[in-house]
């Protein structure tokens, strides 16, 4: 379970703050699938890197489960996420000059997983996510909805509970993004799943709750 409580987050840059998050309270629960919605600079990703433990928040608290998430050292929040947090970036952000296979490998070697153990967990994510013929392509060679799902099943390699999707669907068109929509969903019935969006109609349809951010 997630737990905020009066998170605040300010960027400081060039003597200018920026509030980008102002006073979030939120509770989810496991097993929800979360669509968060609001405009362009409303705070979406930033709230998304607080929940993945990637950036650390400037006042309140942030318990998962019973972890006080606040109180976490920089390192301690590497730990953090490698034991629970997986990720899927804002346009796939896949390296280029490796394969759909290799891609998906990336966590495991960061994990010390042995080869043969990673080659299972490879196939079976490339199975899970329907790219298992492209495991050899690079991701120039396949397609926008094929690059989602190279990065949902990269995330899916690390096997943790806490799935964070910024916008998974955001460069896809509208029947691409339905499937893609459909695979978190089926995810979601393992994972807590907690995604940005601006597709109210798809948020609506699949998520259990949509969150609106307005300025932080
Ligand atoms: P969204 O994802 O909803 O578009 P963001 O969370 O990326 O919004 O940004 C929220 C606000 O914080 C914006 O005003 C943005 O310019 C600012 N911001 C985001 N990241 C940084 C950063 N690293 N440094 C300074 N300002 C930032
Ligand atoms: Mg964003």
């Amino acid at each position: 379970m997630i737990k905020l409580i009066h998170v605040k987050k300010d960027y400081t840059e060039g003597g200018v703050i920026t509030n980008a998050l102002k006073d979030i309270n939120l509770e989810v629960k496991d097993g929800e699938f979360v669509a968060i919605m609001g405009a362009s600079g409303s705070g979406k990703s930033t709230l998304l890197h607080i929940l993945g433990g990637m950036d650390k928040l400037t006042s309140g608290e942030y318990y998962y489960n019973d972890e006080a998430v606040h109180d976490m050292s920089m390192g301690r929040l590497n730990i953090f996420r490698r034991d629970h947090v997986s990720f899927v970036f804002q346009n796939a952000a896949l390296m280029k000059y490796y394969t759909v296979a290799e891609n998906i490998e990336m966590p495991l070697l960061s994990m010390n997983v042995g080869k043969k153990e990673r080659k299972k967990i490879i196939e079976e994510k490339m199975e899970a996510v329907g790219i298992a013929h492209l495991a050899k392509k690079l991701p120039i060679h396949i397609s926008g909805g094929e690059q989602t799902r190279t990065a949902i099943a990269r995330a899916l390699a690390g096997d943790n509970e806490l799935l964070l999707a910024d916008e998974p669907t955001g460069a896809l068109d509208s029947q691409t993004s339905i499937q893609i929509m459909e695979l978190l969903k089926e995810i979601s019935k393992e994972k807590l799943v907690i995604m940005v969006t601006h597709n109210v109609t798809l948020a609506n349809k699949y998520s259990d709750r949509v969150i609106a951010l307005n300025d932080g």
